[in-house]
């Protein structure tokens, strides 16, 4: 029950965001940031107000992949999120470094500071969905990150060439001891459905996601396919314009939950 579960990181009395979701992954490269974008759009498309906090402050992509450029706005106390196109708010570290391919080197204390002072000064707006960036991997730095924010539920990335079994089990037992649920595992680089004659191959060979979801009572799995055409959006800066439906599941999942 509701009851159990220790109190919210107090860390932002005034805020109007409503549910912290993390995206996590077992390591980088996996497509974690693109699901984190994605599922931004396609809950704004769905009627939310959404945001993106990008933790992955050594690897920032999520403005590239809206084509937002240049300088957050602000002064000393408070940070405005970037706004994007169709209106997801964004706050990352490549909003506030000089030249973007300036590389970050902090180590993991600074890197939480950092993340809480995301959470903290960003003037986040009325926000009913904010979508955590996390960094990759189950380990100290993710970890530390977790307890900077006001997270309510993960979601899980992997691709079908790891082991997702044990990655799945890693976030579960992360999940458990920040007391909050894994909300859905998503099979990134699942399949390739050829374009010229419509037929899917199974490039990793067969996934065992589903069963994997199933046996550790994760209650929402999806796919998104080897889709050449979203990663050319995302190198564009063309995420808000994807036709992907594969994170469907995920959103009505939410719907449900905010009708609750
Ligand atoms: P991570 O955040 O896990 O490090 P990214 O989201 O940055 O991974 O994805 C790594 C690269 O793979 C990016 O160039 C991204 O556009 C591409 N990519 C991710 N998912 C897919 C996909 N399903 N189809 C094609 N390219 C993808």
């Amino acid at each position: 029950g509701a009851q159990q579960l220790p109190p919210k990181a107090p860390l932002n009395e005034k805020s109007k965001v409503r549910h912290v979701i993390a995206v996590v992954s077992g390591k980088g490269g996996v497509g974690k940031s693109m699901v984190t974008a994605l599922m931004a759009v396609k809950a704004r498309q769905a009627g939310y107000q959404t945001a993106i906090l990008d933790a992955d402050i050594t690897g920032p992509s999520i403005p590239k992949a809206f084509g937002i450029k240049g300088h957050a706005t602000g002064d000393a106390e408070h940070l405005y999120p970037a706004i994007s196109r169709t209106g997801v708010e964004v706050m990352s570290m490549n909003l506030l470094l000089e030249k973007t391919t300036d590389p970050v080197v902090w180590r993991g204390p600074i890197i939480s500071n950092t993340v809480t002072q995301f959470w903290s000064t960003v003037v986040w707006g009325e926000v009913e969905y904010m979508f955590v960036d996390m960094p990759p991997g189950t380990g100290d730095v993710p970890l530390t990150v977790f307890q900077s924010l006001p997270i309510d539920g993960i979601i899980v990335v992997a691709s079908p060439q790891e082991q997702v079994a044990m990655i799945v089990e890693k976030s579960i037992t992360m999940a458990k001891l920040m007391q909050v649920p894994v909300l859905a595992l998503v099979e990134n680089m699942s399949y390739f459905k050829c374009p010229d004659c419509g037929k899917v191959h199974h490039i990793f060979g067969k996934s065992h996601a589903e069963e994997i979801a199933k046996k550790y009572g994760i209650g929402t799995y999806c796919q998104l396919p080897i889709d050449p055409d979203l990663a050319t959006a995302v190198d564009a800066g063309e995420i808000e314009f994807v036709m992907e439906d594969g994170l469907d599941p995920i959103v009505e999942m939410l719907k449900q939950r905010t009708a609750e």
